[in-house]
């Protein structure tokens, strides 16, 4: 009953034209242009999921005691959809990103939204839309699933009601000048999630509490943070919102690792797919834990090859060199490597429908 719920179209009455429409998408950048439809579905502890709607893009009212603004219930999600040779639009395994947020809702004491209602969520949006979908090279339409709580009191308790949204930013190149690699920064200081903790949601708590730690990645010179495990401090889980790949040996012969998912870092899903990508084009490919230790005797030894983080917004970003309070070191050429970029245009050429999709990721 719950997943049949259907989406009530009240689209604006005054769409803008497509000349205002281009100007809007001249250089979107990231997450600052937004389309002109948003779809918010209801829940409460009585109702259950009710009042489905595509609406026009607007402010939503917050009381000042509104939960989340106090304890932070909030998950979201990011997908994208791209613009396929054939004019059609597809996006890449959202099925999967329906999932995730199941389980960072069960994670953060809020309702499981029905897998099919947040994929019919974002296809409703996605098709009112459309025009919004922007068609160069590595260009896309991000979209931007979340749910907070919006009962109103200061009691520390699960929320009794929930506003689930989808809004939908254009996003230009990542890498407007060609894929280039970024340094990183160890933090020793600052850990980003705990055994036990929240690590593995996509709950707006843990973007809080990285900040810092970016900000101390920048002032070290880095582009990005990269995070240790909590209790050694010495295993590699993610950097920032990407996950990360180490490539040892060349050629036919690579073995690409990941970190395994140990509840402390995010199960991305461009991780999962490049574990089978790479499988399928004949590289072992596995989860293991790799040390700091590790990276930098094999990146010494040269048997460390490449390593790459990545995620839905940059898909695969080449890591070219590594900065700690105590040392300090280049990543194989300090270049984007080839397998790198072998695995990066194979997937996004799956993602823009440019290769066969076998395992049947676009929707
Ligand atoms: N780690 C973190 C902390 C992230 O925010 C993201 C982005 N969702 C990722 C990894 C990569 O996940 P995905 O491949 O699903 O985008």
């Amino acid at each position: 009953l719950q997943a049949s719920l259907s989406i009530d179209l009240k689209p604006t009455a005054h769409p803008l034209s497509d000349t205002e429409r281009a100007t809007r998408l001249e250089n979107p950048g990231f997450g600052r242009v937004f389309t002109e439809h948003m779809v918010t579905i209801k829940w409460s502890a009585g109702r259950g999921w009710y009042d489905a709607q595509l609406t026009p893009y607007a402010s939503l009212d917050i009381d000042p005691a509104n939960m989340t603004l106090h304890y932070a219930q909030s998950i979201f999600e990011g997908l994208k959809a791209y613009r396929r040779p054939d004019g059609g639009v597809a996006t890449f395994r959202p099925y999967a990103n329906a999932e995730r947020f199941q389980r960072s809702a069960r994670r953060l004491a809020m309702p499981e939204l029905p897998q099919d209602l947040f994929v019919a969520a974002v296809d409703a949006l996605i098709r009112q839309d459309i025009a919004w979908v922007p068609g160069e090279p590595e260009e896309s339409l991000y979209i931007r699933p979340f749910m907070f709580a919006t009962e109103v009191g200061l009691g520390v308790r699960p929320s009794n009601e929930f506003l689930f949204v989808v809004i939908a930013s254009p996003a230009g190149p990542y890498f407007a000048g060609g894929v280039k690699p970024v340094s990183v920064w160890l933090s020793q200081e600052y850990v980003r999630a705990v055994p036990g903790g929240t690590g593995a949601a996509k709950c707006a708590g843990n973007y809080a509490a990285s900040l810092v730690a970016q900000a101390q990645a920048i002032e070290q010179g880095c582009d990005q943070v990269v995070w240790l495990d909590a209790v050694e401090r010495r295993w590699i889980e993610e950097m920032g919102g990407m996950n990360l790949y180490f490539v040892y040996g060349e050629g036919e012969d690579a073995r690409i690792v990941t970190p395994r998912l140990t509840g402390s870092l995010l199960p991305g899903i461009t991780r999962d797919s490049l574990l089978r990508l790479a499988a399928d084009r004949g590289y072992a490919a596995e989860e293991a834990q790799i040390s700091v230790d590790d990276w930098r005797e094999g990146n010494a030894n040269g048997t460390l090859t490449e390593v790459f983080a990545c995620g839905t917004a940059a898909v695969i970003t080449p890591v070219g060199s590594v900065k700690s309070s105590t040392a300090s070191w280049t990543v194989g050429t300090g270049e984007a490597g080839p397998i790198t970029m072998e695995l990066r245009k194979a997937l996004v050429d799956i993602q823009t429908g440019r290769a066969e999709d076998v395992h049947g990721w676009t929707h």
